[in-house]
């Protein structure tokens, strides 16, 4: 797992970039504070100031080339009638990430951790078999379970409410891959588990005296920056496989 800006600086929303590389619909930038999304979380969304004009930006690609990672960002409006940038211009540009889409995403992933924090603990260890995590405040988790009472499941938004209520502290922190792996449950996924750092180390999501979890995607720094949180519905997918879905109720 590569360390992302979005990983050091959380709170960066607009910063300056230069234009590397051009395509139609789409600039590589030097730097961007995107998260690109990955592990079942949908990427930031945003836009870009270019000397002749704004736009919005709806996903971003990495790109492996020999030179290192190339950072596209892929315009929302690529197939309407907007120019793509002029090349004569001077690459300068301004990168501005959707802040409320972030803070829904982060939200709703961080509770998606709580949540899985109290499934392992009450399922004896049970693990994530898939997750999803969209931009509109709803997401899903799938789980290693089986015969369990639906109902059951559907208590646990009470005490993932009570960890919103009391503001446990989030942050990341690196462990070496030694340490990760001889500390049991920090890896929740049967399918994906985060590569590590490209010095060894792994990224793991701290929640304050609750949970630490192997993760590279975008958190909350604090629980009680949580809307609400609501267990939707509960699908049996095959005999070993439950499919919680949740969502946040955020003020429109
Ligand atoms: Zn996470």
């Amino acid at each position: 797992m590569a360390i992302y800006l979005c990983h050091d600086q959380p709170d960066l929303y607009e910063h300056e970039a230069t234009v590397v590389a051009r395509r139609p619909g789409a600039v590589a930038l030097d730097r961007s504070a995107f998260h690109p999304g990955g592990g079942g979380q949908v990427c930031d969304v945003g836009s870009i100031e270019f000397s002749d004009g704004v736009r919005r930006v709806r996903a971003v690609e990495i790109e492996s080339t020999p030179d290192g990672d190339r950072w596209w960002h892929l315009f929302a409006d690529a197939d309407g009638d907007a120019p793509d940038p002029a090349a004569s211009d001077d690459g300068e540009v301004v990168v501005r990430v959707d802040a409320e889409h972030r803070l829904r995403v982060a939200s709703l992933h961080t509770m998606s951790h709580v949540l899985n924090a109290f499934v392992f603990d009450e399922f004896a260890g049970s693990l994530v078999t898939g997750a999803q995590i969209n931009g509109d405040g709803t997401g899903r988790m799938d789980f290693d379970l089986s015969a369990i009472d639906n109902d059951r499941l559907r208590a646990l938004a009470a005490p993932v409410n009570d960890v919103i209520d009391r503001g446990l502290a989030v942050g990341a922190v690196y462990v070496s891959a030694e340490e990760a792996a001889s500390t049991p449950g920090l890896v929740r996924s049967l399918s994906v588990a985060p590569p590590p750092t490209p010095d060894g180390r792994l990224r793991l999501i701290d929640i304050e005296g609750l949970d630490r979890q192997a993760c590279g995607g975008t958190h909350l720094s604090n629980t009680a920056q949580s809307p609400r949180f609501e267990i939707t519905k509960i699908e049996n997918k095959g005999k070993h496989n439950r499919r919680i879905r949740f969502a946040s109720t955020f003020p429109m």
